[in-house]
């Protein structure tokens, strides 16, 4: 690798290769120091196109594992290395901000850059992506495009899914492939989606164009409401949606959810939350939209600036991060997440489903601190729902995953999954959701698997990532 790069682009010291062996999914046991599964051989740093596709020739040529990654915010063990002697393929050295074009509103750019540096920029020419994932800190763009990400302003901008106009990826053997940037085409499938999405399985993404919308915060408008049941708060959203409304902002969070959030003003209540955006008349019309809505229904107001104020400060960057770890290692406790979307005729069967599985099955109940959900991205035909879970942990840190994680994730995914949802919103299926890949697609199993054979056909990208290890 030092042929192909140079010294100082390949790190191979101890400490960094065990972090780089695991991501989020292990927190609990990396913050106690235990790294048990293979550490990678080396972590390289390419600078340019051609250097990823150099590596990715020698990794087809030698059968050698590549692991990509960028920010490191990874949740489900996308970035764990789970065969010997992997290769992790950093590309956060490829951060330049290529080129920002306000006339066709696109701006390119590397797979390095993060969204808050590239949101920097264009904010201060009156510009945004429209893409604010709580990770915006930290995330790059390659990360978010390999992971299907999405953002808290989704409802009016979409996910990344909506955002990304072309791109650039390097695939097995070193081969280079642009999609180009026009506004809509009809040239066969959308060829788009064979690479977002694909959590590095398939390819590295070295470039990536993303769409510009006018930034105008001036125009926003916050509404929270206090309402009695989960479901009449999903009802509410449910009813905006349909209508044809697309508040940028639309949320609702169960109470045991809502007390870490609201805990000042929540009143054991579920809250729904709710921003209006956009050019002033189609602001205004959202807004006007919220207020009638509510009008017809039993509601207490909460103070907007409440909302404004919450919402200024919910992004995580290092420094939550680091508080977090030390919180794991004083109290021996956690707090994860697992995120599923369904239909609205079944959102609130999934929340009551889910509820009440934990509470009556999950042996270590007694452990949990807080179990909720909230509805953070909503579509015409449904919502997601977050499932937040923390938990005290009485057993030793190597147990953690198996005693507590796996069988939360498991139930909520397994729920999800039986009222016809997705067993992913929109962390990816990274490595451990897996064993649900082939009941999540069904017979469309088919077509991702033949991806992955045709465009990996020696299994050196990711390996154990989306696909299942055995297949
Ligand atoms: C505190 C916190 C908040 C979060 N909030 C959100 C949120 O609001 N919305 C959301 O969608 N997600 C969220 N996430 C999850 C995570 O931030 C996203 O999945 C993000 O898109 C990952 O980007 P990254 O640059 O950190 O990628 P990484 O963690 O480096 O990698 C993620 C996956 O993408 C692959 N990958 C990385 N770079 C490349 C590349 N160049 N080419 C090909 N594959 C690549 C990796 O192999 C891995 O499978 C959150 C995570 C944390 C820790």
């Amino acid at each position: 690798m030092t042929e192909l790069l140079g010294h100082d682009s390949v790190e191979t010291g101890d400490e960094q290769l065990k972090e780089a062996s695991v991501d989020r999914f292990k927190k609990y046991t990396a913050v106690h120091g235990i790294y048990d599964g293979p550490i990678p051989a080396a972590i390289v740093y390419p600078a340019s196109t051609a250097q990823v596709a150099a590596v990715l020739r020698f990794a087809e040529q030698n059968l050698v594992n590549v692991v990509p990654r960028t920010g490191r915010t990874a949740t489900e063990g996308g970035l764990e290395t789970v065969v010997e002697d992997s290769l992790v393929v950093d590309g956060s050295r490829m951060n330049a901000i290529l080129s920002v074009d306000p006339v066709d509103m696109m701006a390119t750019a590397q797979c390095g850059v993060r969204l808050q540096h590239l949101e920097d920029v264009l904010r201060a020419q009156g510009l945004t992506t429209g893409h604010s994932p709580q990770s915006k800190p930290l995330a790059q763009l390659g990360g978010l495009v390999a992971t299907r990400s999405i953002g808290q302003f989704s409802t009016l901008y979409g996910g990344i899914e909506d955002l990304v106009v072309g791109l650039e990826a390097v695939f097995p053997g070193g081969q280079v492939t642009r999609i180009k940037n026009v506004p809509r085409r009809a040239a066969g499938p959308d060829i788009r989606h064979v690479v977002i999405g694909s959590e590095g399985a398939l390819c590295f993404i070295t470039e990536v164009t993303v769409k510009l919308f006018r930034y105008q915060p001036q125009n926003n408008r916050y509404f929270g409401f206090l309402v009695d049941d989960f479901a009449s708060g999903i009802d509410a959203l449910r009813e905006l949606i349909t209508a044809g409304y697309r508040p940028s902002v639309c949320r609702v969070y169960s109470p045991q959810d809502a007390r870490q959030h609201f805990a000042d003003f929540y009143q054991g209540r579920n809250v729904v939350v709710l921003v209006a955006e956009g050019p002033k008349g189609l602001a205004d019309a959202t807004a006007d939209a919220i207020e009638d809505l509510f009008a017809a229904r039993p509601h207490q107001r909460v103070d907007s600036k409440r909302i404004q104020d919450w919402f200024e400060n919910l992004n995580w960057g290092q420094d939550k991060i680091d508080a977090e770890k030390a919180d794991m290692l004083e109290h021996s406790r956690l707090g994860y997440t697992t995120e599923v979307s369904v239909d609205w005729s079944r959102a609130s069967d999934l929340f009551d489903a889910v509820m009440s599985r934990i509470r009556g099955e999950f042996p270590r109940a007694a452990d949990l601190t807080m179990l909720g959900a909230h509805s953070s991205h909503s579509y015409q035909t449904g919502t997601n729902l977050y499932f937040v879970y923390d938990y005290t942990i009485n057993c030793s840190p190597r147990e953690e995953i198996e005693v507590y994680h796996k069988p939360l994730n498991a139930i909520i995914v397994e729920e999800a999954l039986r009222l016809g949802g997705s067993m992913v919103h929109h962390h990816g299926i990274g490595k451990y959701r897996t064993p649900w890949v082939r009941q999540e697609h069904g017979s469309a199993y088919y077509l991702l698997s033949t991806l992955k054979h045709a465009f990996d056909p020696q299994g050196v990208m990711n390996a154990g990532t989306i696909f299942p290890l055995q297949s």
